[in-house]
């Protein structure tokens, strides 16, 4: 947890995308190898022992770690997308976001009652995208779900945590 190698090379750009966002730049952690190995170790070590067999990545930057993890854990990927993305048949879930709505697709055939899911992303703000994948994967009754996060942002009172349901499995490697 707070690996200051990790700490010391996540870029923050201020006012991005909106004035008054300190963004988490997570590209200057995926261009070093030493970060990449680093993160792909810790999630290993969390992982490892969990039955893990399919992984889930949220668009698009929960796509990095989240492949690289399953291949690791010898698990499959599964990709959350935005709409109109998936090529098959899809379920959807719509969430509320601060200025009106979003959607997430996944594959109708993406995940069997007897997997053992990982849902992945880079960055735990409000918890809302996350949350809407947890309900989406719930949906197809997996066996059990975990979700890890890069980073959690604890700053200006932010508890995306809050938004899960208690006893939600959730782990992050950083706390900022
Ligand atoms: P939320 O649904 O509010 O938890 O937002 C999480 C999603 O928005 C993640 O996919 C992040 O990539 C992105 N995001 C939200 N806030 C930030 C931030 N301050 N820095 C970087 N990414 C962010």
């Amino acid at each position: 947890m707070n690996n200051p190698i990790l700490l010391n090379n996540l870029r923050n750009v201020p006012d991005f995308p909106v004035p008054g966002i300190q963004f988490k730049d997570v590209t200057t952690l995926f261009k070093n190898a030493e970060c990449m190995r680093v993160m792909l170790d810790e999630l290993y070590e969390l992982y490892k022992d969990k039955g893990i067999t399919k992984v889930v990545g949220i668009e698009s930057r929960g796509f990095v770690m989240g492949a690289a993890l399953a291949v690791r854990l010898g698990a499959g990927f599964v990709m959350c997308r935005k709409p109109g993305k998936l090529p098959a048949d899809t379920i959807r879930e719509t969430y509320m976001k601060e200025y009106g709505k979003d959607t997430i697709e996944i594959h109708s055939d993406a995940i069997a009652p007897d997997d053992v899911v990982l849902l992945h992303d880079d960055l735990l703000a409000t918890g809302g995208s996350m949350k809407a994948a947890l309900n989406l994967v719930n949906k197809f009754k997996p066996a059990k779900v975990y979700v890890n996060f890069l980073i959690e942002l604890t700053i200006e009172g932010l508890n995306g945590r809050k938004v899960f349901p208690r006893g939600t499995d959730i782990t992050t490697l950083m706390r900022i």
